[in-house]
């Protein structure tokens, strides 16, 4: 039997597959002569530029990820989509020449994160080994999906160093608030993190939080800043320092107090969801769409705390 978490992780990876979904419809061309021209730019649906030595950022749409050029080889972590993953190996290709493909990593089962490995083993080769955590692992196949190869190696809750003179990379799992399957990239000659979906650059959590333990999300980001570094890249929004960080932890700490205020008031949800404002955040993305979502998830998940007297 699947317990809550990971039932409540399925619905997620459902709902994330209908919003993909919605946002796939868009009118955007994918030829790849589309994609020449927006390579550089950050306006076309994919770009890829440099963000430290050895070290870039691909984008397909509002997804982002990462590679490295390691002495042994480029680690390509999420492939993101079979579309993105076809502009990926170009992107690969004319930021490392002479390429060859040490692993793909998925930092999480998500499959708007980890579809699209096929086709980078397609171009690279078919034994390229697939890295995640074991519950990506145990989740993708549950999920049986023809389009997300499993992993071929996985990695505890204690992480593994991928071995590199000039460029090793720590995967690391800081936290259950996404999936109890994240693993981050810490880069510690670089100085640099990439770290997905639990951590976005100014912008709302995703709807109303389902399933978030909101307590474990603000420790997760906390966890990230006791790493040693300068640079943050993420799964969604450009890369940041670590005031980007602060910022989250600082937003979600204000979004919970509040919550926390409007139970101990005896509020309702529709109350809290109401009277809550935070101005602060009314630049950050997705602040109208979602924020009295993220009131509403934040509310539910004190009042539960609140219920069983904790
Ligand atoms: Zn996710």
């Amino acid at each position: 039997m699947k317990n809550r978490k990971q039932k409540n992780g399925l619905l997620y990876g459902k709902y994330i597959r209908l919003v993909m979904l919605a946002i796939f419809l868009l009118p955007v061309s994918l030829s790849s002569g589309l994609y020449a021209k927006s390579e550089k730019g950050s306006n076309g649906p994919s770009e890829w530029f440099k963000v430290a030595k050895n070290t870039y950022v691909f984008r397909y749409k509002f997804h982002f990820t990462l590679f490295v050029a390691t002495d042994k080889g480029v680690v390509a972590f999420d492939p993101l989509s079979n579309e993105a993953a076809e502009l990926y190996v170009k992107a690969i290709r004319a930021a490392v020449p002479d390429v060859k493909l040490r692993a793909i990593v998925y930092t999480h089962w998500h499959t708007d994160h980890s579809t699209g490995a096929k086709v980078l083993r397609r171009e690279f080769g078919n034994n390229v080994p697939i890295i995640g955590h074991e519950n990506t692992y145990k989740t993708l196949k549950e999920e049986d999906n023809a389009d997300v190869p499993l992993p071929t190696k996985t990695v505890t809750n204690s992480g593994l160093m991928l071995k590199d003179t000039n460029n090793p990379i720590e995967l690391k799992y800081l936290g259950y608030a996404h999936t109890n399957s994240m693993l981050i990239a810490f880069l510690p000659k670089q100085k640099l993190v990439f770290a997905v979906d639990f951590v976005n650059h100014d912008s709302m959590g995703w709807r109303d939080l389902p399933g978030v333990d909101i307590d474990e999300l603000i420790l997760m980001q906390k966890r990230v800043m006791a790493l040693d570094f300068n640079t943050i890249t993420f799964g969604h929004g450009r890369p940041g320092g670590r005031e980007v960080v602060v910022r989250q932890i600082a937003y979600y700490q204000a979004l919970l107090n509040e919550a926390k205020k409007a139970v101990s008031k005896k509020l309702s949800e529709d109350q809290a969801a109401k009277s809550i404002v935070l101005n602060k955040y009314k630049n950050w993305e997705n602040y109208d769409n979602w924020f009295t979502l993220n009131v509403r998830g934040a509310y539910r998940f004190e009042k539960e705390k609140s219920d069983k007297g904790k």
